[in-house]
């Protein structure tokens, strides 16, 4: 595996690669969720690109840039062991310079859920994610399900601004019982944990509503409310996949949203229907 740490690197490592290029960017404090993004791409391509970047601009002031987990050594080696053809592990200044033009998020979509909790927070991601496609050039580019209003706004940038790479999505990987992994489950004690499992367990139960035939969506989300007690919860949404607001379940087009506080830690789980 080759570590690159600069563009330079990067263009080295990568103009003696022949075929696809699989490509899978992470903050890193790698998990099996990113793991299945890895395996996915080591299928599916003849090169494949990780790149771990902890991106400034997608954090808010007051949010935990300057303590998101950074677990360097272990994420080489899980890469190395995942098949990874080229690491990508720029610093912030080969990412950013001064005053710099900027992707800026749909007014709309970029703005509702965890864009009215965290508004900015679309922007620096598309930014970052433009930034790392016209360096790595992926033919292919994996996401997990679990940022699904991140997906669906990647997904946008690549149709609005005539992208050439296919955005694949893949689903929430989850533990036994039903946390979905997160970089940021590290900073939940084993109280706290049991606490965040109230997060699957709404999504769990709109799922089985929605099975047993309940399709108002004001129904499922008071559900939800009540077994998501006493946490804070941020939003509880019930939308369609291009994530306009649904008032009832349509199989096949419905994301149901959780987003809420264990804690001071944020998290957010979702399911698909
Ligand atoms: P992050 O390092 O948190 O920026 O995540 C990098 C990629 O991994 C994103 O596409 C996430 O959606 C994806 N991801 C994070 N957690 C999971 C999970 N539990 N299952 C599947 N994909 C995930």
């Amino acid at each position: 595996m080759i570590i690159a740490r600069s563009i330079l690197e990067l263009r080295k490592a990568l103009e003696v690669k022949k075929g696809s290029v699989g490509f899978v960017p992470t903050m890193g404090a790698l998990h099996i969720g990113h793991r299945t993004l890895i395996d996915a791409a080591r299928r599916e391509n003849d090169t494949v690109v990780v790149s771990i970047f902890v991106n400034p601009t997608q954090f808010l002031p007051g949010e935990d840039l300057s303590k998101y987990p950074r677990r360097e050594e272990a994420d080489f080696k899980i890469c190395e062991l995942s098949g990874v053809d080229v690491l990508f592990y720029p610093d912030v200044s080969g990412m950013y310079g001064e005053d710099e033009v900027r992707i800026c998020a749909p007014d709309l979509r970029g703005y509702i859920l965890e864009g009215a909790s965290r508004p900015g927070h679309f922007d620096g991601v598309l930014t970052v994610v433009m930034k790392l496609f016209n360096q790595v050039r992926p033919t292919r580019a994996y996401f997990g399900k679990k940022d699904a209003q991140q997906l669906a706004l990647i997904t946008q940038m690549v149709e609005n601004f005539f992208m050439n790479v296919m955005i694949i999505p893949l689903d929430t990987v989850r533990e036994s019982d039903g946390l979905a992994l997160s970089s940021r489950n590290v900073y939940l004690d084993s109280i706290q944990r049991q606490e965040a499992l109230k997060l699957s367990a709404a999504l769990k139960k709109a799922t089985e509503m929605v099975m047993r035939g309940e399709v108002e969506s004001n129904a499922i989300e008071a559900q939800m409310r009540r077994i998501l007690e006493p946490l804070e919860v941020e939003y509880v949404a019930i939308v369609n996949r291009a994530f306009q607001s649904l008032s009832q379940v349509v199989i096949g087009d419905t994301i149901v949203l959780v987003a809420a506080r264990v804690g001071t830690t944020r998290l957010i789980d979702n399911v698909w229907m």
